[in-house]
């Protein structure tokens, strides 16, 4: 599909294929006003009317004269675009992303485009124009009156006739007035997108001549405070010296600081000396200009970075595998700079935690305004920003999370995955279930771009495709300067225990550590993979345990929200005072939390300053920020997080990492768990002893002789692959095959389990020699009252049978949906699980 001049017969009744934010797979065909014809174009969006009552925002990918057979096609009702907010290229991958991951265009599209750029109908109330109150033969309620007195000077949204009547429901209320004629209601298409505007002032054009400002003074001679606001406003703005500036002007809020008097400047703008105007402002607080140099890269870093310019010529993609600490990103820096002097567009991938104001001020401080930000913690008007900023040529230079592949680029040189291996590049749900290190690759295809992909601990999957020679590989094996990579011991957990030389979770190893540390104004980050106080409450007379009633999982108990919380879905309960089973009142705790870890912390330690950092502690806007910030200035001893605390932090005087429940992690039942394990505990460690001084790792387990961790102390990523991929291959595992999960989900435990088996069946029948393992319940096997069964097909890595396997599933999918009793079971696709 492309873009360009469409020539039509000129009065021909044109016909558009929309796509639609809607889980059916298929385009919609809608009749384009004959006054569209020469407006109309694909990639901009339309507004519809879906079914009878809902107001849809499409966007247009084909545009015809054949009228369709079956129906009469409904009007278009309005064009929101002078041009294209959909690119040629971005039609290409998200068709390709639909086929490839078994969802349709339009969930992709869903996916894609940031709300903002969405419509939402809002429904409207206004007065029935025949409707005479004082003639009327009903009686109105005391709001009611309200209402219509209101309603005769303006029309009104639902919320604000909520707001003006202090009440939450108003449809009793507003059917009455329906039924009685009195009001009307209708809906109306609103764009959510509003630009942000900010106040300036400036000079009014008599002032800005030189003549005219003399004479100001000398009538401002006697009105000492006004005098001051305009000698503020001329050290501000050089006016006499640079006219120019003065067109742009200042922003209010920040002009009215010390004693410049807000009430001076108002007499004076009514005076027309100043003018105030409303400037559309950027969301974004970032200073907008370049300030930094990049550094200098070292001869090993320049070895590599030619390295990897040598694999973009022969494979067009390179892998990166650098060392913690190495400074890949410093060679990405330099790359995308020469990317961006060649004039091509850079997309730079990170995962969600990775991209912090830490890593985001580094590179606006080198890139200045060509850099925008995507990140899903943004609201949607930032991400409609960056957006428009992108199809405007604005931003040339993206830094984002894995939805920033959604952004309608027309000219890549050079997409830069980084920490390639982390699982959340992968989409979990809803629809499209990308991966968004395999589109970037598709996009660097599409767009002939150099793709990198970097990492400490680079992927099994990428390893593999790099022996395989498609891609070049690149080692970095030390780090920048004089830094070291860490020394690695164990605490056997064991061990201690049996001596009681530990003290609660902590081994005595890691609290002597942890004492020197702080003792020498060094700092200290722990790391435990689970949040909340502890995972499970148990009563010791009886064994009970709670459990989520939506879920079948149990409560994880925090202390400081006195709750028990599923982390499924959220549900929560009070922590019992009792037993409810036997009555007793022995209740304890099992396993335990980042929650936890603080409390004894802080018992342990009561003079240092301890921070937590996961889910809970980072909910409020710039949180994590915080948090950060305050271990960056030294202010917090020891930092004890979840996963948020392994990646992309750069300290100074980290020197003690320590790693918690390093066994859980390793066994974790799915075939990636060590991979994981592996990863995590070589990131975390990654944090310590980044500058001078050697960093130690402590990390505390009940099996420090097990095969994974002798890989782990001596930095073996090589070695620890070359085992895995073993593994991988006897088993017909990734990268050896490719998978595709099936879940089924129903509230009936029963229709859930025998549409798996039915699935089973048929799969055996249709695609007789695929692998197929399952049917089975996945380890958590009810999810907010949905039983789940899976169903795993592993398929030999060969192209030519893929599309017509999934041809064959979503067949299946459909015939079990068309059975009378199975027609609301859930059938999930999953390509690519991770
Ligand atoms: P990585 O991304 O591989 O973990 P970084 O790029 O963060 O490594 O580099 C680690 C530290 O070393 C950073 O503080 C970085 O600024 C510094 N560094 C790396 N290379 C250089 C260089 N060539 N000149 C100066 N500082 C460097
Ligand atoms: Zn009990
Ligand atoms: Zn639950």
């Amino acid at each position: 599909m492309a873009t360009g001049e469409l020539n039509f017969e000129s009065g021909s009744t044109l016909f558009a294929e929309l796509i639609l934010p809607v889980p059916i797979p298929k385009l919609f065909t809608y009749r384009v006003p004959a006054a569209f014809n020469e407006k109309v174009k694909i990639g901009q969006r339309a507004i519809i009317q879906f079914g009878h009552k809902k107001i849809l925002t499409g966007v247009v990918a084909a545009i015809h004269t054949q009228p369709p057979k079956e129906y009469e096609a409904k009007y278009i009702l309005d064009l929101l675009d002078e041009s294209e907010v959909v690119t040629a290229y971005q039609f290409m991958l998200y068709q390709w992303m639909a086929d490839y991951y078994m969802c349709t265009v339009g969930e992709v599209f869903s996916a894609a485009l940031p709300s903002g750029l969405k419509l939402s109908s809002e429904s409207m109330v206004q007065l029935n124009p025949s409707f005479r109150p004082d003639d009327s033969s009903f009686d109105f309620s005391e709001k009611e009156q309200v209402l219509i007195h209101h309603l005769q000077s303006d029309t009104l949204s639902y919320s604000d006739i909520a707001k003006l009547l202090g009440a939450k429901t108003i449809y009793s209320l507003l059917k009455s007035l329906s039924s009685k004629g009195a009001i009307i209601l209708y809906e109306q298409v609103k764009e959510k997108y509003r630009p942000k505007t900010e106040k300036y002032i400036r000079l009014t054009d008599e002032y800005t001549i030189k003549k005219n400002l003399e004479s100001l003074f000398e009538e401002l001679a006697a009105k000492p405070k006004q005098e001051a606001v305009v000698l503020k406003y001329l050290q501000d703005v050089p006016v006499l010296t640079h006219s120019e500036l003065n067109s742009k002007g200042v922003a209010r809020t920040t002009f009215i600081k010390g004693d410049i008097s807000e009430s001076s400047l108002s007499t004076l703008i009514k005076n027309k000396v100043f003018e105030e105007v409303e400037v559309i402002v950027p969301r974004f607080g970032f200073a907008d200009e370049a300030t930094d140099h990049p550094v200098l890269l070292s001869e090993k870093q320049e070895i590599s970075r030619n390295e990897i310019l040598a694999g973009f010529e022969n494979q067009g993609i390179a892998l990166l595998h650098g060392v913690t600490g190495s400074g890949k990103t410093e060679i990405y820096i330099d790359l995308i700079r020469k990317a961006l002097e060649g004039g091509s567009q850079v997309l730079y991938l990170l995962p969600e935690i990775a991209l912090s104001t830490q890593i985001v001020h580094r590179l606006k401080k080198i890139f200045g305004s060509a850099m925008g930000v995507y990140h899903s913690k943004f609201s949607d008007s930032e991400r409609v920003e960056v957006w428009n900023g992108v199809l405007q040529g604005k931003f040339k230079f993206v830094v984002g999370v894995r939805s920033s592949v959604f952004l309608p680029f027309d000219n890549l040189g050079l997409i830069i995955v980084d920490e390639e291996h982390d699982s959340s590049y992968k989409q979990y749900d809803p629809a499209p279930r990308y991966h968004a290190r395999d589109v970037a690759m598709v996009m660097g295809k599409q767009h002939h771009a150099k793709v990198l992909l970097g990492s400490a601990t680079p992927s099994l999957e990428s390893f593999y495709h790099a022996g395989q020679g498609h891609y070049g590989l690149v080692v970095l094996t030390d780090r920048f300067g004089e830094a070291q990579l860490p020394d690695i011991r164990f605490a056997n957990m064991l061990l201690e225990k049996k001596r009681k030389t530990n003290k609660g979770e902590f081994s005595s190893l890691l609290l002597k550590e942890i004492m020197e540390t702080i003792a020498l104004k060094e700092q200290v980050i722990l790391f435990q993979n689970r949040r909340g106080y502890s995972p499970m409450i148990q009563c010791q007379d009886c064994a009970w345990i709670p459990k989520c009633i939506n879920c079948a999982v149990s409560l994880t108990y925090h202390q400081y929200r006195h709750a028990m919380i599923c982390h499924y879905c959220g549900y929560r309960e009070e922590l019992p005072k009792e037993c409810p089973t036997c009555s007793s009142k022995r209740i304890q705790t099992l396993g335990y939390g980042t929650e936890k870890l603080e409390e004894e912390l802080k018992l342990n330690f009561p003079e240092a300053i301890i921070q937590r950092m996961d889910l809970d502690t980072t909910r409020t806007k710039g949180g994590y920020e915080t948090i950060l910030q305050e271990f960056e200035n030294g202010k917090t001893d020891i930092l004890v997080g979840t996963q948020m605390v392994t990646k992309g932090l750069d300290f100074d005087r980290v020197n003690l990492v320590g790693v918690f429940d390093a066994d859980r992690m390793m066994h974790f039942p799915d075939f990636r768990s060590h991979e994981r394990a592996f990863q995590l505990i070589m990131q975390v460690s990654g944090r310590a002893g980044r500058r001078v001084k050697k960093g130690r790792v402590i990390i505390q387990t009940s099996n420090p002789d097990h095969p994974l961790f002798s890989f782990v102390v001596n930095h073996d990523v090589p070695g620890f692959v070359k085992d895995q991929t073993n593994d991988r291959q006897i088993h017909f595992y990734p990268p050896f095959s490719r998978l595709i999960e099936i879940t089924i989900k129903h509230p009936d435990r029963n229709a859930c389990h025998t549409c798996a088996a039915r699935f089973f069946e048929a799969v055996r029948v249709r695609l007789s020699g695929i692998k197929i393992m399952g049917p089975g319940e996945p380890v958590i096997s009810k999810i907010r009252n949905e039983y789940l069964m899976t169903l795993l097909l592993k398929i030999a890595r060969d192209r030519g049978r893929l599309g017509e396997i999934k041809a064959v599933l979503g067949e299946i999918g459909d015939q079990i949906n068309q059975v009378k009793e199975f027609r609301s079971v859930r059938i999930v696709f999953d390509v690519d699980p991770v």
